[in-house]
C-alpha cells in the first residue's frame, strides 16, 4: 500500500520540472494521476506512460491552466476518466522577468494569469467533486519570493503572494466541508527554470542556503505527497516551505 493508494490526483503543468517530479512520486504512492501541459506535447505523452507502468492509471490532457474555461471542460473530462478528484495540486507557472522600470503590461498580465488566474479556475473547477465527496486536498505551489520579494520579479512576486491569500482564504472557507488547502514554497530547486542561470550566480545562492545545495524537484514533490495524503489530515491553510532553510 501507498501513502496515496485509492486516491486521484491532478496536477497542472507536469511535462516537466517540478510537476513531473510530483506526478511521479504520487504513482509511486499508488494514486492515480490525471495531468496537464501545454506546450511540451510530447514530453506529456511520454509522461503519461511512465506514470502508467506504475500499474495506475494516468493520463494526460492538454490544456491551459489560465483560461476559466478550459479549466472547467478539463475537470469534466477528468471526472468522466477518473470518477472524481481527491488532490489538486496547482503547479503550473511561468517567469517574465525585469525590472519594474522596463516591465511590460503583457509581462504582468501573462505571469498574473498563468500563477495566479490558474489557482482560482482550478480550484473553482474542483469544488463541486471535492464537496460531494466530502473531502480533498488542494495543493498550491507559491515560492519563498511570494513571502519575501524579490527585485526583478514584481510580477512574479505579486502571482506568488496572491496564491497564499488564496489559499488560506479557502481554507478558511471549506475547511467545515473536509476540504483542506495548503501551499508550497520552495526555494531554489533545480528545473529547467533554474537552468538558464549563471553558474556563478548560482554557486553563491547555494553559499547562502542552510543546507547548501539547491533543492531537487523530488523535495518538494515529497513534501506535496505529504499534504495529499491521510498523514496530514489536521493540515490547512498552511505555508509549507522546502527551501533548505533558505528564508529563516
Ligand atoms: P518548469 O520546469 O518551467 O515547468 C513549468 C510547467 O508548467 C511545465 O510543465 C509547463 O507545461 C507548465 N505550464 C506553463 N504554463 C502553463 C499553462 N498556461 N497551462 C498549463 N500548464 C502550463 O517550472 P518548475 O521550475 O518546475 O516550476 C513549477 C512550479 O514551481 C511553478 O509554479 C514555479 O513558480 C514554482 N517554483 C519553482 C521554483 C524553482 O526553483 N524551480 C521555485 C519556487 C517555485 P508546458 O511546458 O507543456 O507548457
Amino acid at each position: 500500500m501507498g501513502l496515496l493508494t485509492g486516491k486521484t490526483a491532478l496536477v497542472t503543468g507536469a511535462s516537466k520540472g517540478i510537476g513531473r517530479s510530483i506526478a511521479l512520486r504520487y504513482a509511486q504512492e499508488g494514486a492515480n494521476v490525471a495531468f496537464t501541459y501545454l506546450s511540451s506535447v510530447e514530453k506529456g505523452q511520454a509522461l503519461e506512460a511512465e506514470l502508467s507502468a506504475f500499474g495506475i492509471k494516468a493520463k494526460g490532457y492538454r490544456s491551459d491552466a489560465s483560461k476559466f474555461d478550459e479549466a472547467e471542460n478539463l475537470m469534466n473530462q477528468v471526472l468522466a476518466d477518473f470518477g472524481s478528484v481527491d488532490i489538486l495540486i496547482n503547479n503550473a507557472g511561468i517567469t517574465k522577468d525585469g525590472l519594474l522600470m522596463r516591465m511590460t503590461e503583457e509581462q504582468w498580465d501573462a505571469v498574473i494569469e498563468v500563477n495566479l488566474k490558474s489557482v482560482f479556475n482550478l480550484t473553482k473547477a474542483a469544488l463541486k467533486p471535492m464537496m460531494k465527496a466530502k473531502a480533498g486536498s488542494i495543493i498550491n505551489i507559491t515560492s519563498v519570493v511570494g513571502l519575501r520579494g524579490n527585485a526583478g520579479q514584481a510580477n512574479y512576486a505579486a502571482s506568488k503572494s496572491g496564491i497564499i491569500g488564496f489559499t488560506k482564504s479557502v481554507a478558511l472557507e471549506l475547511g467545515s466541508r473536509n476540504i483542506r488547502s495548503n501551499a508550497v514554497a520552495p526555494g531554489f530547486i533545480e528545473t529547467e527554470m533554474t537552468e538558464v542561470l549563471d553558474p556563478k550566480v548560482k554557486a553563491e545562492w547555494e553559499s547562502g542556503i542552510p543546507l547548501k545545495r539547491a533543492g531537487k524537484s523530488d523535495d518538494v514533490a515529497n513534501a506535496c505527497v505529504f499534504l495529499g495524503s491521510d498523514l496530514s489530515t489536521y493540515i490547512t491553510g498552511q505555508v509549507l516551505q522546502v527551501d533548505g532553510g533558505m528564508l529563516t
